[in-house]
């Protein structure tokens, strides 16, 4: 089996609205009004999918790993509806002090992900709102697109450069159509 190019999504931010403090009950996981023809389109480019998410607040109590797991059956539902070929959605449950490897800025989910599933993560593409989004990606070499939706415009540090700084994830996708018909399929 050949490795494969993904595109890997954040979920808060990208996929649906970014709450302050974390979501902590399924009735706050709202998609954006773009969000289904976005990943419809995504899912015609063919590319499949896997889903990042730092999930801290059940590490710090806020949420429990159920009402992650309910939610995440509701999303991997939807996007599959939409015709999105979903590998995964993977979460680190951690809190930020607990040292894990997973949370990002590391990169112990995109690493898990690329070793399961035979992924050229250097030929992949993540889509994310905030600057862990980008310093993960980046230090695997990855393609790096950011959204301004979420967290997606504070300042990124000194010498993190990204390939695209784009609205939304509609326009993401828009980035990928030609991203992907331009760049070499492993
Ligand atoms: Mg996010
Ligand atoms: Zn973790």
């Amino acid at each position: 089996m050949s490795a494969k190019q993904v595109a890997f999504l954040d979920r808060d931010g990208v996929i649906n609205e970014f709450v302050l403090e974390a979501i902590r009950d399924p009735d706050q996981f709202r998609y954006y009004d773009f969000t289904a023809e976005a990943l419809a389109r995504l899912g015609r480019l063919g590319l499949p999918v896997v889903v990042v998410t730092n999930q801290s607040a059940i590490g710090r109590g806020w949420t429990t790993e159920e009402i992650v797991q309910q939610i995440h059956q509701r999303l991997l539902k939807d996007m599959n509806s939409w015709g999105v070929q979903v590998l995964a959605i993977k979460h680190c449950p951690h809190h930020p002090e607990d040292g894990c490897r997973c949370r990002k800025p590391d990169t112990g989910m995109l690493e898990e992900a690329a070793e399961e599933f035979e992924i050229d993560l250097t030929s992949s593409v993540m889509v994310g709102d905030s600057v862990v989004d980008m310093q993960a990606a980046d230090k695997l070499g990855m393609t790096k697109v950011r959204v301004k939706t979420g967290r997606g415009e504070s300042p990124l540090p000194d010498g993190l450069q990204i390939d695209a700084h784009v609205a939304d994830l509609s326009e993401a996708v828009d980035w990928m159509e030609s991203w992907s018909s331009t760049s070499p399929s492993p």
